[in-house]
């Protein structure tokens, strides 16, 4: 008798054990944890488990309450809506998993917030953005450069498309670098996994949202550059990916919903036209293909229509936004993701976290077609757009077309004249970011012909225009170079790496047309941190003459002079024509060279030269 019930209990624990060793298995919780005392108190938690279906589950904790679970198409995953009251408290509250005899609790964390959002800075334009990719940035940690088991690990840094072992580390070492340049801010190219067997290290094919790629770093370490920037007086932005994700994302893998996908019976790619969403003339058929073909064969397109998915990305941006205390987002590919979904994200945002800075990848040709993406433009958007900026690539086309073409009616300095004029489609065009170049297009220095006057030009008007100025990493050294492929563009920063033959981040380590470039970038840099006048003051254009555009930032304290004088021979401009600005004026400092104009009435502007003026009673 006494043997018979040893072995029923026997029995019984090895039944249990068997039960209990598959769900105890759980594979994925995402979000792994969360905060008490957020807005929206409402959490929707997805649990990946072998047959997690057949579980009949609880929710223990005080004013923790489960107000629905979402059983998915597919057996091995649910998701939990739990509304956490106003008296949850942080610490651990238990979730209860029943099947027969089997009980399983798993605790899942809430902690207390610690990122005060009333005292967060954001983004604007008083910052100066400093744009890398870690992975060709620098090498701070050899021992992450291969990870075994991950894929893509051909690692050469003689291959464009492979990963060359840069990390979060090699960013972090580099901190006074940013500094000496005047950066306030970087803007890292996405460090989410990204496990794809192919080019891999540009990050904009996710795989796991909830962690940082190995051979960049983890999470926490993610955190602490972070608040070593922070220290620095240096913000960091996230890039985020809403259109698309990488095929090797475990949603994509394993499926909780096949309505996260668009999904075709053959490969279909998207147009690329996002005019089909303003088009009043538009096919249904081309505006179909754009917003669900999908952007590459290996980035299948996400349905944000579905509420859930919607969920997981919205939910996603805020763990990281209270996970790592992060100023500012970049948002790839902002045209193409379902654009009702892209405000209601923006909405959410803001609401927990009203100073980030936002501001949207908006690749587009035209001046309308670009606003069209922004808050509060009055174009006929119906889904309201609560995005405060854009990439400004309309600014970027406008300087290289009056670095690169002649002076004409719209042509050469022209140009900007004319996409300034614009602004008014904008409720606040100084939240936009604006470029000489970024990881996509060819590098500034080759564009202009590797021509030192030209670039500084470039320089001059881009640290002095409206909007927030973002540096593309190398740029300052003079990195050149075509794209196509894009990798062209993104070559390793030369010092970032232990044995590279020199090192451009000292100034011993560069050759003296790359300390010029650097300097004149630096000072300018400088002296727009130390003047508010270039951040946020207002700023009046003048009609260009004979390839000579003049334009001022003011505000109650200060008027600076910008001249831009694209000419092959100097010229001397009459200043009576600016009456209604530089009157009361008498003399003026050079920025750049710190001498000074005695006289104002005339002045005299080099050939290829940007003049920046700081005017003096
Ligand atoms: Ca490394």
């Amino acid at each position: 008798m006494k043997i018979k019930t040893s072995a029923i209990l026997a029995v019984l624990i090895l039944t249990i054990y068997c039960a209990f060793s598959q769900i105890i298995n759980i594979e994925r919780v995402n979000p792994p944890f969360w905060w008490v005392g957020m807005k929206n108190s409402s959490l929707e938690i997805l649990f990946k488990a072998k047959n997690i279906q057949d579980y009949n589950i609880k929710v223990i904790g005080k004013d923790i309450t489960l107000e629905k679970l979402v059983k998915s198409d597919n057996h091995d995953y649910i998701i939990l809506k739990i509304l956490i009251g106003p008296n949850a408290k942080a610490g651990k509250f238990q979730i209860y998993f029943n099947k027969g005899i089997v009980n399983l609790f798993y605790n899942y964390e809430l902690k207390d917030r610690i990122i005060n959002t009333t005292a967060q800075q954001g983004l604007n334009s008083s910052d100066f953005v400093y744009l890398l990719i870690p992975d060709r940035f620098s090498n701070g940690d050899t021992v992450n450069d291969k990870i075994a088991g991950m894929h893509d690990s051909i690692f050469s840094r003689d291959s464009l498309f492979s990963r060359h072992g840069g990390d979060l580390q090699g960013v972090i070492n580099h901190l006074d670098y940013f500094k000496e340049l005047g950066a306030t801010a970087l803007w890292l190219t996405p460090f989410f996994e990204t496990n794809q067997p192919f080019a891999s290290y540009h990050g904009y094919a996710i795989t796991d949202h909830y962690k940082v790629d190995p051979r960049l770093g983890d999470n926490q370490l993610y955190a602490d550059f972070v608040k070593k920037s922070h220290d620095a007086g240096i913000k960091v932005i996230m890039d985020m990916v809403f259109n698309h994700i990488g095929n090797e994302h475990w949603i994509y893998k394993d499926k909780p919903f096949k309505n996260w996908f668009h999904s075709f019976d053959k490969f279909t790619k998207t147009n690329f036209r996002d005019v089909t969403l303003m088009d009043p003339y538009v096919s249904e058929a081309d505006k179909i293909k754009y917003t669900t073909g999908w952007f590459d064969k290996h980035m299948p397109d996400l349905n944000q229509q579905d509420t859930l998915l919607a969920t997981f990305l919205i939910q996603n941006t805020i763990w990281w936004l209270e996970y790592a205390g992060i100023d500012g987002i970049r948002l790839d590919t902002y045209p193409y993701p379902d654009q009702k979904f892209m405000s209601d994200w923006t909405k959410a945002i803001l609401s927990e976290y009203p100073k980030l800075g936002l501001f949207g990848e908006t690749w587009v040709s035209g001046l309308a077609n670009q606003a069209f993406y922004t808050k509060n433009s009055g174009l006929k958007n119906k889904y309201n757009p609560q995005l405060p900026g854009v990439t400004d690539f309309q600014l970027f086309y406008a300087i290289n077309n009056a670095l690169t073409k002649d002076f004409g009616w719209t042509d050469g300095v022209s140009a900007i004249y004319y996409c300034l004029a614009n602004d008014f489609l904008y409720e606040n065009a100084y939240n936009n970011a604006i470029f000489l170049d970024n990881h996509d297009q060819s590098r500034f220095y080759s564009v202009v012909g590797e021509d030192i006057d030209k670039y500084k030009m470039g320089i001059a008007i881009l640290l002095t225009m409206r909007g927030i100025p973002v540096n593309y990493y190398g740029t300052e050294i003079l990195m050149k170079n075509f794209g196509s492929p894009d990798e062209k563009l993104r070559e390793d920063f030369s010092g970032g790496w232990k044995n590279d033959k020199s090192n451009k981040f000292l100034k011993n380590g560069r050759t003296e047309k790359e300390n010029e470039a650097f300097t004149y970038l630096a000072k300018l840099a400088n002296y727009r941190k130390n003047n508010t006048v270039l951040q946020d003051g207002k700023l009046m254009q003048f009609i260009p003459e004979n390839g000579v555009y003049v334009y001022f930032r003011y505000n109650e304290n200060k008027t600076i002079m910008v001249i831009v004088n694209q000419n092959k021979s100097s010229q001397t401009i009459e200043t009576s024509r600016f009456a209604e600005i530089i009157k009361g004026y008498k003399k003026a400092k050079n920025i750049m060279t710190d001498e000074t104009l005695e006289k104002l009435d005339t002045i005299t502007v080099g050939a290829k030269t940007v003049m920046v003026l700081e005017l003096i009673k």
